[in-house]
């Protein structure tokens, strides 16, 4: 398919297209293409130029290289999908190449461990912006051993714990989730990200094994390491992501589904927290510059809402200092100044 077009039968000129757009199943009736003023029928062409303005900039982040299977990606790569609150999908670029989710899979295990334990996750991890490192361990010996947020590190070590306590299979069932979500049963994990982060992953063990001096993990260090290495591993690409990031956008409601897979203050609670926690120490800076709850991953992807309207991926492997995508930060910006259309 040309990259540069939506798929699932938007070729203007096919009519069959227009009328399975039109007549399909999960038919809606046409909105308003108005979005406060804005028409939003233009994010195609958006999208296509912000592909075109992003060259240069590719090669001015650096990819993660402490974990060495990242370090061999090569940098100038970009794609970025948009879901619009129809379910349309608008792309441009490598929007169907996989990449690693890394932290971005951070977003689904807190959702899963939201459902099963709901606020009594609060006594365990915080809901602050950390104003470190996402990997950093400062705060953790004053705080005893409380993480900061569910999305540094040391957070996610805990909220992948509750996972591990709430689901037998947590593993199976973190990709499983993604998968159900994203609509793409063949999602898998890449195993030598996994174990080439686990090989390396120094800083994690760290963190683990002083979480475990704190007594706050349930289970073993290694069992907790293990999964989170996996969810981190998995791989997925934006259009993928996008679509697996649109019930935030939908009140809790994912794509094609009947079911609400949470409620709409749930949606909104996790979308707070992306926008206050979802970029670690920038995330002052990229509230400013994209004005949308997000969550990046050293991958080089971002995930991004606009409740209501769309969600959005972004990937573009080279980072920025704080671990974030910098041409994917770059373009997100660009979208919401182009669109007009940001939750400010
Ligand atoms: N797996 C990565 C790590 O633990 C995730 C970090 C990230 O994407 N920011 O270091």
């Amino acid at each position: 398919m040309n990259p540069t077009t939506s798929g699932n039968g938007d070729h203007p000129l096919c009519k069959f297209c227009w009328v399975s757009r039109h007549f399909r199943l999960e038919w809606r009736p046409p909105r308003d293409r108005l979005f406060r003023g804005v028409d939003v029928s233009h994010y195609q062409s958006i999208l296509d130029q912000i592909c075109v303005d992003i060259q240069p900039h590719l090669t001015a982040g650096k990819v993660a290289d402490y974990i060495p299977e990242l370090a061999a990606v090569p940098v100038a790569q970009f794609g970025m999908a948009l879901v619009d609150i129809e379910g349309k999908v608008y792309r441009c670029g490598a929007a169907e190449q996989p990449f690693s989710m890394q932290s971005i899979s951070k977003v689904f295990t807190l959702t899963l461990a939201l459902k099963g334990l709901g606020r009594r996750l609060w006594e365990r991890v915080g809901r602050e912006p950390s104003g470190s490192a996402f990997n950093s361990l400062v705060h953790l010996e004053y705080e005893n051993g409380k993480p900061r947020n569910p999305f540094i590190n040391a957070g996610a070590l805990v909220v992948t714990d509750a996972v591990l306590g709430l689901l037998p299979q947590a593993e199976a069932t973190i990709l499983e989730t993604v998968r159900s979500l994203s609509g793409n049963k063949s999602l898998g994990i890449n195993q030598a990200v996994a174990t080439s982060e686990e090989n390396f992953g120094f800083r994690n063990a760290s963190l683990a094994n002083f979480l475990k001096s704190f007594d706050r993990l349930d289970n073993a260090v290694d069992a907790v390491l293990a999964a989170y290495y996996q969810h981190c591993a998995i791989e997925i690409s934006a259009v993928d992501l996008a679509r697996a990031g649109y019930f935030l956008a939908n009140q809790g409601a994912p794509l094609d589904a009947t079911d609400p897979f949470i409620s709409p203050n749930r949606a909104k609670y996790i979308n707070s927290l992306l926008l206050t926690c979802g970029t670690y120490d920038s995330v002052g800076d990229f509230a400013y510059r994209v004005g949308l709850p997000g969550k990046s991953g050293v991958g080089g992807g971002i995930l991004a809402v606009m409740p209501g309207e769309f969600s959005v991926c972004v990937w573009s492997p080279g980072l920025d200092k704080s671990g974030n995508s910098l041409a994917g930060t770059l373009a997100l910006e660009w979208l919401t100044t182009r669109t007009g259309i940001s939750i400010f």
